[in-house]
């Protein structure tokens, strides 16, 4: 039997098993139920495992496009997509719309699986495109614009990433679209602060607060102007804000001030601040900040005694270090084993990531607002635990 026979055969094969298997279940029961998706799973799986890409690209080209193999068309074309096998995702869909017969309750679906299709392979305008036209669509509108915003996110295009946040919003806002919105307008505050303009980065600052009022990198921008305008108590007031939208940034607020005590020295009542803020939010950030601001202003001795009580009750790896530091220094002298336990410390350290994504896991020693794994802001904060905070 020559070639062009063997895969008419196995084209008639395939098709007749998929069609019967259809219809034997529609005249069993016309709604879907979870037995029928296993059972499609089941064939496509059967199809992927015992045929070639190649064959199984075929073989949908030469499928009738209609009513009861649209779904089929649309499961091969996700599965090469999701194999990384865009071109080949990318003429399925290509193929599906260009045919006439293509029912037109369709065609919006196959419209968007072929933007993404796009989007995956890297041709960003053609995706845009398509995801401009679905953003009216009843049923494909929300997806589309969802995805077109991670598009714009993509190209770092934040006022349009804005734009079409802020249509999504009018048919109704959820908690992630709004911190969305309130991050985007962060980005645009930054650029702003980056020309210098102050008063736009301001003003777009504050709006970011309106869209998210926990938006934890609004305040550190506008903590950011006070300093550039001298206002350093008022800069220090505002960090602390952090605490109240989410303590697991704290640390970061506590890395912020210090800074700003060691730059400018002009935070005011500081140790106070520092001790109201630890007992209600412990962490190796503060304490180490609070063991800097008695030692500045009781001595050595005080900042070990403080140092020492809390590591026996919290410890952590960056305080015994501290700890070894002060203490080796009180001495008039660093020991070998005391050199030793710093070094081999620091190694440790210095090789753990210090923040993680609470979304996907994703851990790295830089803060990224928006995180490059699952695209999503403000999932990634500091690590808790004796090694990190
Ligand atoms: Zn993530």
């Amino acid at each position: 039997m020559d070639i062009v026979h063997q895969w008419l055969l196995v084209t008639a094969a395939v098709a007749a098993g998929w069609l019967l298997g259809r219809y034997g279940q529609e005249r069993r029961a016309r709604r879907k139920t979870l037995s029928d998706e296993e059972s499609v799973r089941e064939r496509l799986q059967f199809l992927f495992t015992n045929y070639s890409d190649q064959a199984v690209e075929n073989f949908v080209q030469s499928l009738a496009v209609n009513r009861d193999t649209v779904s089929l068309h649309l499961s091969i074309g996700a599965h090469f997509r999701n194999k990384g096998e865009t071109d080949r995702a990318i003429l399925i869909h290509q193929n599906l719309l260009a045919r006439p017969e293509l029912p037109a309750r369709y065609s919006r679906q196959v419209t968007y699986e072929l933007a993404v299709d796009y989007r995956n392979a890297g041709l960003l305008d053609r995706a845009e495109a398509l995801l401009q036209e679905l953003m009216g669509s009843k049923e494909y509108g929300a997806q589309a614009s969802r995805e077109l915003i991670e598009l714009y996110q993509q190209e770092r295009e934040w006022e349009k990433a804005g734009q079409v946040a802020r249509v999504l919003m009018e048919g109704g806002s959820d908690s992630s679209l709004a911190k969305m919105l309130a991050y985007v307008t962060c980005e645009m505050a930054d650029q702003a602060l980056a020309k210098d303009d102050r008063w736009e980065a301001q003003k777009l600052a504050r709006e970011a607060l309106n869209y998210d009022s926990s938006c934890v990198r609004a305040t550190f921008l506008l903590m950011k102007l006070q300093i550039r305008q001298g206002n350093y108590r008022d800069a220090a007031n505002r960090c602390l804000k952090v605490f109240g939208q989410n303590a697991e940034f704290g640390p970061e607020a506590v890395d912020r001030l210090m800074r700003l005590e060691r730059d400018h020295g002009d935070v005011g009542k500081l140790h106070r601040k520092l001790l109201k803020l630890y007992e209600q939010w412990p962490s190796t950030s503060l304490l180490l900040a609070l063991v800097e601001s008695v030692q500045h202003h009781s001595g050595r001795a005080a900042a070990i005694d403080l140092l020492r009580r809390e590591l026996e009750v919290r410890p952590s790896v960056r305080g015994l270090l501290r700890l070894v530091e002060l203490a080796g220094y009180e001495k008039g002298m660093t020991t070998d084993e005391g050199r030793l336990v710093s070094r081999i410390g620091h190694l440790i350290l210095s090789n753990r990531p210090v923040y993680r994504c609470v979304n996907c896991g994703f851990a790295g020693r830089q803060l990224h607002w928006l995180c490059p794994s699952c695209k999503q802001w403000e999932t990634i904060r500091p690590i808790q635990g004796v090694e990190a905070e």
